[in-house]
């Protein structure tokens, strides 16, 4: 079999009878044991991986048909729902939780034929930007082991990024499959909001979480996406992904159609050399391949993190009120009702978490909702009219490019001591999910270091369409 199959071929190898699924496993699975002691990439390995990859050549061999993804291995974030899996989310608090039901994307990908090999590492409840701050040690980055992967997700980025995977499933609340894929030199999409069922996600900041694929190509990521998009009527925020705008955005000049990219805007001093010199570098293929490029600014972009780190910790503080030690997973007493929470809560939370928890519990006090989070709710909006205006008025703009991070992966500990500075690797991200529009992060020719840089294509709400074909001209 040829090395770098895509996921079609893959599946269509399977289906051929050309290799199986099982060898297939096997083969990922070995790569794991091989490097996983030191990536820390996976928390766990299923040990029925190899039984669902024979179920999956069984039905080859009887003639059925076995999915648009029979036999590919897939890894999945541990917020993610497997029916009668651990799902810890990364902490300390679920670390013995199992899971009672299979997530709405894991039904669809097991319909569809796929193998799922284990569950990958992330920060605690998808709270950060290295992996960091897992309560099962950080992942090391593929690429560069003295670096983070990313994060939330980086434990799926890395497991893809190190051949142990040939695709994963990651969420992005506000960067979180985006930023770790550019830091590891993947593909990494955040869906629109809305395109594809949360059901089974363990909940950060609904309004802005989303599941989306880490691929090793903008056409993998395509092939997943299609598969765990739709509506689910268990999801009353999903939606029916047909957008009668797409590329049919554009129907008269289809396929090979000319786009028009908007450069975003942005102060470039705060960004790293190589990042800067990587996104010109892509705004010059982009144009030499014909389409039209043009600076924009959206100018409520500024107030995008700071907004961010209002509206999600809110939302942060009242997801995880329902962790008390009573209903889920870790459980300590103390002498009354009111002291088996503090004493589950303060032993069972890391300090990312409760950061959070305390600052979405202040935004929301009566005495200050209206000064912080009204006022955020406000600049949201705001945010969101920004893209509408050059997404949906005339002359408009089909897309959008920027950097996906600020800097390329960052040393361990770099970061950790100062909680704003991880914040602001999400600069460039956190808008995406204010504004519910889909978003990609795309592999840059790499700098002179040698270290992967991502850059982010943003487009309007459904059309992610949009952002498969300028990812495909665009990556290496
Ligand atoms: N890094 C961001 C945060 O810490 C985004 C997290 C995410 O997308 N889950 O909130």
């Amino acid at each position: 079999m040829k090395k770098n199959l895509t996921i079609k071929e893959t599946a269509e190898a399977v289906k051929s009878g050309e290799i199986s699924a099982k060898e297939i496993a096997a083969r990922y699975l070995n790569a794991v044991g091989g490097k996983n002691g030191e990536i820390n990439a996976y928390l766990e390995t299923f040990d029925d991986a190899l039984a669902r990859a024979e179920e999956i050549d069984r039905k080859v061999a009887e003639g059925g048909d076995a999915g648009e993804l029979a036999g590919v291995p897939f890894a999945i974030k541990d917020n993610i729902l497997i029916k009668g899996k651990t799902c810890s989310a990364g902490s300390k608090i679920l670390e013995n939780y199992t899971a009672a039901y299979d997530a709405a994307v894991i039904e669809k990908l097991r319909a569809a034929g796929a193998v799922f090999l284990g569950r990958t590492n992330m920060d605690e409840f998808a709270m950060g930007s290295s992996t960091e701050n897992s309560a099962f040690g950080p992942t090391k980055n593929p690429r560069d082991t003295e670096r983070v992967p990313g994060g939330s997700s980086g434990g799926s980025a890395a497991a893809v990024a190190m051949d142990g995977a040939l695709a994963a499933l990651g969420s992005d609340t506000g960067g979180s499959i985006r930023q770790p894929a550019g830091f590891c030199g993947v593909v990494g999409l955040k869906p629109t909001y809305g395109a594809v069922s949360r059901r089974g996600l363990i909940a950060m900041a609904s309004s802005l979480d989303q599941i989306g694929p880490i691929t090793k190509t903008v056409e993998d990521a395509e092939t997943v996406f299609n598969v765990i998009k739709g509506k689910d009527k268990f999801d009353s925020t999903s939606l029916e992904s047909k957008n009668p705008k797409s590329e049919i955005r554009n129907p008269k000049q289809s396929q090979n159609s000319k786009l028009k990219i908007g450069v975003l805007k942005y102060d470039r001093s705060g960004v790293s050399e190589e990042v800067n010199e990587a996104l010109d570098e892509s705004v010059e293929k982009l144009r030499g391949l014909g389409h039209e490029v043009e600076e924009i600014d959206l100018p409520n972009l500024r107030y995008s993190l700071s907004c961010y780190y209002i509206i999600m910790p809110a939302e942060v503080s009242s997801n995880l009120a329902r962790f008390d030690g009573v209903k889920y997973g870790f459980s300590k007493q103390g002498d009354d009702l009111l002291g088996d929470y503090m004493a589950t809560r303060a032993g069972g939370f890391g300090r990312e978490a409760k950061r959070r928890i305390m600052l979405g519990t202040y935004v929301l006090s009566a005495g200050y909702y209206d000064a912080y989070y009204g006022r955020a709710q406000k600049v949201r909006a705001l945010i969101r009219k920004d893209f509408e205006r050059v997404f949906d008025s005339p002359g408009r703009i089909d897309a959008i490019i920027t950097p996906t991070a600020p800097t390329p992966a960052f040393k361990f500990g770099e970061k950790t001591a100062d909680p704003l500075q991880m914040y602001l690797s999400d600069i460039f991200t956190v808008s995406a999910n204010l504004a519910g529009v889909p978003a990609i992060s795309v592999p840059a020719p790499e700098g002179k270091d040698g270290l992967p840089i991502g850059i982010q294509l943003i487009a309007p709400w459904f059309m992610e369409d949009i952002l498969f074909k300028i990812g495909k001209q665009l990556q290496p």
